[in-house]
C-alpha cells in the first residue's frame, strides 16, 4: 500500500508536501520519498521511515523549487530495501522523469520477464520501475502519448504521479481501482491519494481524478485528457472498509459513515445481548459506535492503542506484526472484566490478530467477546495494491465461520452481508470485491 502528492504551488512547496504526505502517512510507514524540480533539473530525498523521520533534517530550503511529488509505501516481504522507495528517477537523453505510483500492476511478471528475456536490467523490485522505464521508453517529446502507450500495456491498479523539471502529471488506471483526487485554489494545484492530504492545505475544491484519465500540471495551468471509452469502474471497496482515513470522500463515499453504517447494519443482521460493544481501534471505532447506536448497547473503549505503533496488517513478517498487536493493543482491564463484550473490528485475514485480542481480552476479565466483523470473509488474495498473504494463509478460504470462531476463541462471530455492505455505494457495480468473491476483474498475469 502506499499514498502519493504531487503539488505545484507559488512558495513553501516542501512544508506543503510534507503536510500533505503526512497527512496519508497511514497508506505506508516504511518509506518515504520526495522529488523537486528548479525548473531544471529533479532532487531528491527519500528514506526509511516516517515522514518526519525521513525529512527532518531535509537541506533543500534555499532553493526555488515550484513543483514537487512524494510517496509513502509500505513495503512488502523482502523489498524493504533502500533502492525500492519511491518516487524512482529516470534519466533519458532528452529528459528526467520521477514517479511515485500506488497500486500493484497484475502483469508486471509476464511483461518484465519479456523484458528482461530481451535484455533490459531492472533495479529495483518495484513495479513502478516498470511503469517509468515504459514512460521513458516512449517519450518522444509527447508525455500523453507516452503515458496513453504505457496504459495500452501495463494492467492493474496504478494511481501515479510523475513529474519533469517543467510539469507534473498524473494519471489513473481505467478501473479507478486505487484513489486519486485533485484539488486547486489560487495558490495551489495538487494531486493525492486522499482528501485529506488535499484538505490540509485548506483547499476545500476538489475531485476524483476520473479512471483512465491523465492530468498534467504546468506554467500553462491544469489540462485533462480523458478516455472516457476505456473506463471500466472497480473501485476498491476496501478503501472504504479499511484503508483510508475516516475523513475520506472517496468517490463520493464518505468512509466514516460507510463504516458506522456497516456497524448498524451488522447489529440488524446478528443482534446479541451483551454489556459492551468496543471496537478494535481506530478502523473498527466508526462501525462500533453504529453497532451501539443501533442496538442501544453502550460503546466503549475496552482496547486501548499506542498511537505511536503503524498498522499490525500491513506489517510485513508474522513475528513483526505478533510484536506489533502486543504493542499497539491492550485491553482495558477495567472497562471489560466481567462484561459481555461485543468485539468490532473492520477484517479477518490471517485470523491471528483477532485470536490474539480476544485471548487478551479474556485475561482481562471479558465473560464473553462476540467478535463482529464489518467486511464479508477474506477469501481471496488481492492484486491490485494491498498486500494480502496468498489463499492458504487467508483463514476464511480455509474454514468455515464456526471453524474460524472455534480458531479465534469468540463466543460469537458474524461477518456483514456483501449484498448489504452494497447497498451503501451508489453503484455496486461500480466496485472490485474480489478478496471476497474471487471475481477478479482484472485477471493476473495477462497480458
Ligand atoms: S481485491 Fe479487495 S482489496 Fe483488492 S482492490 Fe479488490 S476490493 Fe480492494
Amino acid at each position: 500500500m502506499s499514498g502519493v502528492v504531487a503539488i505545484k504551488t507559488d512558495d513553501l512547496i516542501l512544508e506543503k508536501l510534507l503536510y500533505s504526505l503526512s497527512s496519508i502517512q497511514h497508506r505506508g510507514q516504511d518509506s518515504a520519498g520526495l522529488v523537486l524540480s528548479d525548473g531544471s533539473s529533479l532532487n531528491r530525498i527519500k528514506g526509511s521511515g516516517l515522514v518526519n523521520e525521513v525529512f527532518k533534517e531535509a537541506n533543500i530550503y534555499d532553493k526555488d523549487y515550484k513543483i514537487g511529488i512524494g510517496h509513502v509505501r509500505s513495503s512488502r516481504e523482502g523489498c524493504q530495501q533502500d533502492y525500492n522507495i519511491e518516487p524512482l528517477v529516470s534519466f533519458t537523453k532528452n529528459n528526467e522523469f520521477a514517479l511515485a505510483h500506488d497500486g500493484n500492476l497484475s502483469n508486471y511478471d509476464l511483461i518484465k520477464e519479456t523484458l528482461e528475456n530481451e535484455g533490459t536490467s531492472f533495479h529495483t523490485h518495484t513495479d513502478s520501475e516498470l511503469i517509468l522505464l515504459l514512460i521513458s521508453r516512449y517519450y518522444d517529446g509527447d508525455i500523453i502519448k507516452a503515458i496513453r502507450k504505457t496504459m495500452d500495456i501495463i494492467k492493474g491498479a496504478y494511481s501515479c504521479v510523475v513529474t519533469m523539471p517543467n510539469k507534473i502529471i498524473a494519471f489513473r488506471d481505467y478501473q479507478g481501482f486505487r484513489p486519486l483526487m485533485l484539488g486547486e485554489d489560487e495558490e495551489n494545484l495538487i494531486i493525492a491519494s486522499e482528501n485529506a492530504a488535499i484538505e490540509i492545505l485548506d483547499i476545500e475544491n476538489y475531485r476524483n481524478v476520473n479512471p483512465g484519465e491523465i492530468i498534467v500540471i504546468d506554467d500553462d495551468g491544469l489540462k485533462s485528457y480523458p478516455d472516457k471509452d476505456r473506463i471500466n469502474k472497480n473501485h476498491c471497496i476496501f478503501e472504504d472498509v479499511y484503508i483510508a482515513r475516516p475523513d475520506a470522500n472517496i468517490e463520493n463515499i464518505n468512509s466514516y459513515m460507510f463504516r458506522r453504517r456497516c456497524g448498524e447494519i451488522l447489529y440488524r443482521q446478528a443482534p446479541i445481548e451483551a454489556d459492551l460493544v468496543c471496537p478494535v481501534p481506530d478502523s473498527g471505532t466508526p462501525s462500533a459506535i453504529g453497532f451501539a447506536q443501533e442496538s442501544g448497547i453502550p460503546f466503549a473503549e475496552g482496547l486501548v492503542k499506542n498511537r505511536y505503533m503503524g498498522r499490525s496488517f500491513i506489517k510485513p513478517s508474522q513475528k513483526e506484526r505478533d510484536l506489533a498487536v502486543r504493542l499497539k493493543l491492550n485491553p482495558q482491564k477495567s472497562v471489560v472484566n466481567g462484561k459481555r463484550i461485543v468485539l468490532v473490528d473492520d477484517s479477518i485475514v490471517r485470523g491471528t490478530t483477532s485470536a490474539k485480542l480476544i485471548k487478551r481480552m479474556r485475561k482481562a476479565g471479558a465473560k464473553e467477546v462476540h467478535f463482529r466483523v464489518t467486511s464479508p470473509p477474506f477469501m481471496y488474495p488481492c492484486y491490485y495494491g494491498v498486500d494480502t498473504p496468498d489463499r492458504s494463509n487467508l483463514i476464511a478460504a480455509r474454514l468455515s465461520i464456526e471453524e474460524i470462531r472455534k480458531q479465534i476463541g469468540a463466543d460469537s462471530l458474524e461477518f456483514i452481508d456483501l449484498d448489504s455492505m452494497l447497498k451503501l455505494v451508489e453503484n455496486p457495480d461500480d466496485y472490485c470485491k474480489a478478496c471476497f468473491t474471487g471475481n477478479y476483474p482484472v485477471k493476473k498475469d495477462e497480458i
